[in-house]
């Protein structure tokens, strides 16, 4: 007979299990502002503010004019596996919501200060708060007057769990990665307004417009002048994918892939096969080793892309990816090779 007693199985408490899922989708103040910025999208915002005090580590707070959360139902905003953007397998197949796991607040609240703030009418004397601090769920619910939408205040991020907390880097880098999460989401809709400040200074001040002008302006904005005066406009539509965007000219090469911007139903995606196509599409345009810049837009029926592929989002699954691939390396080579009407290659369009 054994001497070692077989340990015996137990279930993690919930403030354990969430600080174990956080590991996976809170990996440093940018990802908390990605999480609260999605929200603040889905609730259908008009306007966003985003704050953030020293880098992050003090104080991110995401501010929106949408929809709010109900009194009843904001416990459970902080409970894990709680949404309200589906219900079933199907609602998920053909989900329009950036987010639908129901786990950003639950993680994020288990590794930090959690304020969050809300009104769903549109009485501004109205409106309820909930705090959680380093908790799973034992929120108490106190009246907090807010204008119509909401308000989550992310203080002391990893305050209680050291491991995560030595990998924050200088305020500096960590507001970097914050400002890249603001950049990449203020890409995806310009019908809303946006705000970013850095230790109470303005960073970013975006007006919403969706006219051509208006999308330059912001591109310009947020990628730089340069940016925009060296990139042509490109839209094109085939069955149900429809690609449009800006793709910079051959001539406009970077030494690194830091101006690359894909969405997919408006969310940012890291796609290898989205890489491979425009790769393959620059190859001969640009020279060996230098990066293209690029912001694209494809668009096409959720129930053909697979967005529950990752924790974090950042990767979908086309059903038919030889078609995209296909596609976006067609649409693309065809802009490139009329920006470059000296070097003519035998076929053309
Ligand atoms: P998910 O976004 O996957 O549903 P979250 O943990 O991010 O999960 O949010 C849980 C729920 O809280 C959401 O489904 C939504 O109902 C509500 N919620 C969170 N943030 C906001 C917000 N800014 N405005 C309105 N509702 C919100
Ligand atoms: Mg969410």
């Amino acid at each position: 007979v054994s001497t070692v007693s077989t340990p015996r199985i137990h279930v993690l408490d919930p403030r354990l299990a969430n600080q174990i899922a956080a590991g996976e989708v809170v990996e440093r103040p940018a990802s908390v502002t990605k999480e609260l910025i999605e929200n603040a999208i889905d609730a259908g915002s008009r306007r966003i503010e985003v704050d953030i005090d020293t880098g992050g580590a003090r104080l991110i707070r995401v501010r929106d004019d949408g929809r709010g959360i109900a009194e009843d139902d904001l416990p459970l905003a902080l409970a894990r596996h709680a949404t309200s953007k589906i219900r079933s397998l199907e609602d998920l197949e053909g989900v329009h919501s950036l987010g639908f796991r129901g786990e950003a607040l639950a993680s994020i609240s288990s590794v930090s200060r959690l304020e969050l703030v809300s009104n769903a009418q549109d009485d501004p004397t109205q409106g309820w708060r909930v705090v959680a601090e380093g908790r799973a769920m034992e929120s108490r619910v106190s009246p907090a007057p807010h204008p119509r939408g909401t308000t989550v205040s992310v203080r002391d991020l990893f305050f209680n769990t050291p491991a995560r907390r030595k990998f924050m880097r200088t305020e500096k880098t960590e507001f970097g990665h914050v400002e890249e999460a603001f950049r990449r989401q203020a890409l995806s809709r310009y019908d809303i307004a946006w705000v970013l400040r850095h230790n109470q200074k303005v960073v970013h001040q975006l007006p919403p417009g969706d006219t051509a002008t208006a999308r330059e302006r912001r591109i310009a904005a947020l990628l730089g002048k340069n940016f925009i005066e060296h990139a042509r406009y490109i839209e094109r539509e085939v069955g149900a994918l429809r690609l449009s965007g800006w793709v910079g000219l051959p001539t406009h090469s970077r030494a690194q892939a830091d101006q690359q911007y894909f969405f997919v139903n408006g969310r940012v995606v890291r796609d290898r096969l989205v890489a491979h196509a425009v790769r393959q599409a620059y190859r001969d345009v640009m020279f060996h080793g230098r990066q293209p810049v690029f912001v694209l837009y494809l668009d096409l029926d959720p129930d053909v892309v697979d967005v529950n592929v990752h924790p974090t989002k950042h990767e979908v699954r086309f059903r038919d990816g030889r078609m995209v691939h296909d596609f976006l390396f067609s649409s693309l080579h065809h802009s490139l090779a009329q920006s470059q009407p000296q070097e003519q290659s035998g076929s053309t369009a």
